[in-house]
């Protein structure tokens, strides 16, 4: 396939306008200045995409949600945190099977395709549900049940040792496309001697952990009362960073919880509309980035953002960053772009994707600068993270296979998917109400 005369922005944010870039397979084989004619040959060709008006942007790596949450957007609005999390969200998820699961994740996932995302970081139950949602459709995922317990959980007897298990013989026949993680709700729905056992786990046996880590002050505080450590100290105590960790949220951390970080190579995931939306905080983004963590960005659930649109949270991310710090230099478009790309796919393990280069994967997207919100259009690069919105992606594309083009999804059937996340609302409504 090749996109045609189509601008390009690299890693350092600068865009390069009238380029050839030529997919070969699942990669992309190369990137060359055109002479904006085609040729004849080039009519003939049926893969050829007109690129004018159009920006071939990396594909975005969502690298925090809880996909099949999609069927409980909305569920639950104007609650207090604790309210909506226990007499809304922990009932209805109680009831959720593996099926359900499955067509929540056909939804978020149709919703990530649908606005440029490639592959995410993904941390719930019943994840045999997303793993079938995930190999049908065609994108990339990074999948774990999030383990949560007390004194009494042994390990080995938990539906999550089970699912977690499966996942990795899964992931084995998924060519890639899924990597089984290790997970850890959080700390607050955990204990030390659990937390020792999951880090063992992920140690013997080569997974990437993923946790939620000082969400809230509550949280952060509760910990420190109690253990007389931050949660970033008590988890590095315990070992659970020793293998490449993913943490979301942290927007507590402090003192030397940064040093620690980045030190053991724990990548942290900021996901702003949660953390506004439940009234979570404001994380410091400029300080993770001046103390050289790797720096992500994520969606959280549908329940509590409520959209999975990267677009959105990166812009969002770097106006909070230019108010909380009275900067506009915060972040430049390269900056942003490879938060939302290339440290995503390093978050995820996969070395060969996340650049808009020859060689790596054509994980990519592409986005219409034709709307009215673009007009007039000075530059295509700066305008990705201050004009567009995920309607103006016309394109998406996971090791070069189409899966979203013009309102068309080519892997999933939406009305079908759309009919049964509503059947599933209505059992669960039914059941609740019961
Ligand atoms: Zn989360």
């Amino acid at each position: 396939m090749l996109f045609h005369n189509i601008a390009i922005i690299g890693s350092d944010g600068k865009t390069k306008k009238n380029m050839n870039v030529r997919i070969d397979g699942a990669f992309i084989a190369s990137i060359e200045p055109c002479n904006c004619d085609l040729t004849d040959a080039q009519k003939r060709e049926k893969d050829v995409y007109d690129g004018s008006g159009k920006l071939l942007i990396p594909g975005f790596f969502n690298n925090h949600s809880h996909v099949p949450m999609t069927l409980t957007r909305g569920y639950g609005e104007e609650l207090a945190l604790e309210d909506w999390l226990y007499k809304r969200i922990f009932p209805f998820e109680a009831l959720l099977t593996e099926e359900d699961v499955y067509w929540g994740s056909m939804l978020g996932i149709a919703e990530m395709l649908r606005s440029g995302t490639v592959s995410f970081t993904d941390m719930y139950m019943r994840i045999q549900g997303i793993f079938r949602a995930v190999m049908e459709t065609g994108i990339k995922a990074s999948l774990s049940n999030g383990l949560t317990g007390d004194d009494t959980t042994v390990l080995e007897e938990t539906a999550w040792y089970r699912e977690t298990e499966q996942m990795r013989r899964d992931a084995e026949a998924s060519d890639g496309r899924v990597i089984a993680n290790a997970s850890l709700h959080a700390q607050y729905t955990s204990v030390p001697a659990l937390v020792r056992a999951i880090a063992d786990y992920a140690r013997e046996n080569n997974l990437r952990m993923h946790v939620h880590l000082s969400e809230t002050e509550h949280e952060h505080e509760q910990c420190k009362e109690l253990h007389g450590k931050t949660p970033t100290t008590y988890f590095t105590e315990l070992g659970l960073f020793d293998v490449p960790t993913t943490a979301a949220h942290a927007i507590y951390i402090e003192g030397e919880d940064y040093d620690l970080l980045r030190d053991q190579g724990v990548t942290l995931c900021h996901m702003p509309s949660s953390n506004l939306k439940i009234g979570s905080g404001l994380a410091d983004v400029k300080s993770w980035r001046d103390h050289g963590i790797r720096v992500t960005i994520g969606t959280d659930g549908a329940g509590s953002n409520n959209n999975l649109d990267m677009i959105e949270e990166v812009t969002l991310a770097s106006y909070l960053a230019k108010g909380i710090h009275r900067d506009p230099l915060l972040f430049s478009t390269g900056e942003l772009l490879t938060f939302a790309t290339r440290n995503g796919a390093l978050a995820q393990g996969r070395e060969d994707t996340g650049l808009l280069e020859p060689g790596f994967r054509a994980d990519l997207a592409v986005v219409d600068m034709n709307a009215l919100h673009f007009q007039p259009m000075y530059d295509y690069g700066t305008s990705l993270f201050t004009n567009a919105n995920a309607s103006d992606v016309a394109l998406t594309m996971v090791d070069g296979r189409i899966l979203y083009r013009d309102g068309e999804f080519t892997t999933i059937d939406i009305e079908k998917v759309i009919w049964n996340v509503y059947r599933v609302r209505d059992e669960k409504l039914a059941q609740l109400n019961a």
